[in-house]
């Protein structure tokens, strides 16, 4: 579904990501683990174009998204994300922040969109709270609706940037939850986390990042059992 060919990323003489090649595939769940800087969220970022590549190519389902003359915002459509930041728009209700841009930008019909945000909310436990405004939500309900905003534009691929890192330890369970239930769904998902117990049981495939590169990669038993790279072995070591 993504092809990045030669990618890299500098922000003035730093160079964040080092001529990258890496594909994920439809229906894949990938998790992106890594130290701190080495450039995880960019690399994420750049896979839906919010960084621009400094050199290189992103194709997403086989356009080359990263060209110059592209139309984003048609392509972005189709490909949800979710930051650690609770992304939801605080002067909208939980229903209209859900409605909202499938009627905007999809031209859906307000009865067909506030349908699919039912089906959505029931999902995710929130349809009690479908008139509430964000503010009267906890951090874990935040998420769970900035989750389904995204949902409901029905994005062929999901990203997420440490979902759970600004939430409470008591809520950060029912957000996985959550991603754990898409991910079964066969939705793809790109997953940039700090939680090596849910990324070890959700993931297809582990990217280790380390200093703008993919380090090392494989099946979670892989990386986590018998990792082969020792900057992933002294990584591993100091997060598990
Ligand atoms: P973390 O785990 O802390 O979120 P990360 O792996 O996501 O780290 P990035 O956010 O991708 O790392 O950042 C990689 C490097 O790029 C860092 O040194 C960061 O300071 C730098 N960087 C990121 N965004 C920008 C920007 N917009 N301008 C300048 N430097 C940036
Ligand atoms: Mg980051």
């Amino acid at each position: 579904i993504f092809e990045v060919k030669d990618l890299s990323k500098s922000f003035g003489k730093l160079e964040v990501l080092k001529n990258i090649n890496e594909s994920i595939y439809e229906a894949e769940v990938v998790c992106i683990i890594g130290p701190s800087g080495s450039g995880k969220s960019t690399f994420l970022r750049c896979l839906n174009l919010l960084e621009k590549p400094t050199s290189g190519k992103v194709f997403f389902e086989d356009v080359d998204i990263s060209d110059k003359s592209i139309k984003i915002n048609k392509y972005r459509q189709k490909i949800g994300m979710v930051f650690q930041s609770f992304n939801v728009f605080p002067h909208l209700t939980v229903l209209e922040n859900i409605t909202l841009t499938p009627v905007l930008e999809k031209k859906v019909s307000k009865e067909d969109a506030k349908n699919d945000a039912f089906e959505l909310l029931k999902r995710v436990g929130l349809f009690d709270k479908r008139d509430e405004y964000p503010t009267r939500l906890s951090g874990g309900q935040k998420q769970r609706l900035a989750i389904v905003r995204a949902l409901a534009m029905k994005p062929d691929v999901m990203l997420f940037d440490e979902p759970t890192s600004a939430l409470d330890p008591e809520m950060v369970k029912e957000v996985l939850e959550v991603i754990k239930d898409l991910a079964k769904s066969n939705m793809t998902i790109v997953i940039v986390t700090h939680e090596m117990g849910f990324a070890r049981e959700v993931s297809d495939r582990i990217l280790f990042m380390d200093e703008g590169i993919i380090a090392e990669q494989g099946t979670p038993s892989e990386i986590f059992d018998n990792p082969q790279n020792e900057r992933t072995i002294e990584f591993l070591g100091k997060v598990l």
